[in-house]
């Protein structure tokens, strides 16, 4: 099938951008959920303006914060000695995006705003409180993730704005990270996925986070599993608390890929895992 017709532009400058979408455009900008949406026909938009050439690239330190450009292309993030210094649970995330062909064209940005409950740039994105820079002609403002994932593709921006960047605060330097992620086949969406950022201070957790991919309809934070690891050592019984805390946080449904009490038990057994990792060796 081929995409229904629509008009394109290629936006030369951010301006160009927010022009297009105060007249209803749709933003491409790695095309790699986009295209095929429009090619399914499941989307028909008039308009679509090309953002793939705007240099809102830069990954850069901001003082206690990387900041990423929304157009930053998800292999060089991956790449990037900077992210992997600075934030190595999305380093190491992204290496579970598609395949290298999928992750040299899509974006930090575009896969925030896709907001797929099942990837894993976005619960990472949750798991360390990043911040959303979002521009319209009507100004610019800034989304923290707790607020910005409303639904299965769903995100706090309007229509005519435009995400600029993302900016994530460092974790604290004694911070380690863990993650599992159960998938059909390497590299598809998760089914379920567990990203964790855990910081011990002689041998007891003083700071958890935790975030659920693939088991709500947008990905969660595991607060009350937090809660449960916070101020104790976390040895296996700790752990397991924590596990069944995190699988009480889901709201999963069935679907063609698992049932809902498959991705609740799996919630549990990745949390283990995901914090095993993070807390040993
Ligand atoms: C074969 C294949 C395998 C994949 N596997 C995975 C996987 O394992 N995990 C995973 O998470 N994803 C996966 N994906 C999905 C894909 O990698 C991401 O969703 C994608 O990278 C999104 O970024 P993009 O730049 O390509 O966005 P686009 O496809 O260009 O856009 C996606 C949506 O976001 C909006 N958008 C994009 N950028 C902006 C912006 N700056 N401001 C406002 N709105 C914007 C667009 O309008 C559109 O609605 C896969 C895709 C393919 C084709």
């Amino acid at each position: 099938m081929k995409a229904a017709p629509f008009e394109y532009t290629r936006a030369g400058g951010v301006g160009d951008a927010l022009d297009a979408l105060r007249l209803g455009a749709v933003v491409l900008a790695g095309g790699q959920s986009l295209v095929p949406l429009l090619n399914a026909r499941v989307r028909r938009p008039a308009l679509v303006v090309d953002v793939s050439r705007l240099p809102l690239t830069t990954v850069e330190r901001d003082g206690p914060a990387l900041v990423l450009g929304a157009l930053t292309r998800l292999r060089t993030a991956e790449t990037s000695p900077v992210v992997a210094r600075a934030l190595p649970l999305l380093a190491e995330a992204l290496t579970h995006v598609g395949h290298v062909s999928v992750r040299n064209r899509g974006t930090v940005g575009g896969s925030a705003a896709h907001a797929d409950p099942a990837a894993e740039v976005p619960a990472v994105l949750l798991a360390l409180d990043a911040v959303f820079t979002a521009r319209s002609h009507r100004g610019t403002r800034e989304v923290e993730a707790r607020d910005f994932f409303r639904g299965p593709h769903r995100t706090a921006l309007e229509p005519d704005e435009l995400l600029t960047a993302v900016r994530v605060p460092l974790p604290a330097p004694t911070a380690r990270h863990g993650m599992a992620e159960l998938s059909r086949r390497p590299n598809d969406l998760a089914v379920t996925a567990v990203f964790t950022s855990v910081v011990l201070t002689d041998g007891v957790v003083t700071d958890a986070r935790i975030a659920v991919a693939g088991a709500a309809p947008t990905p969660i934070r595991a607060r009350a599993a937090e809660e449960v690891l916070t101020g104790r050592a976390p040895t296996p019984g700790v752990l397991a608390e924590a596990a069944e805390a995190a699988a009480s946080a889901t709201d999963p449904v069935d679907d063609l890929h698992a049932p809902a009490a498959y991705r609740r038990d799996m919630t549990a057994v990745l949390t283990r895992r995901a914090l095993r990792r993070a807390t040993t060796g």
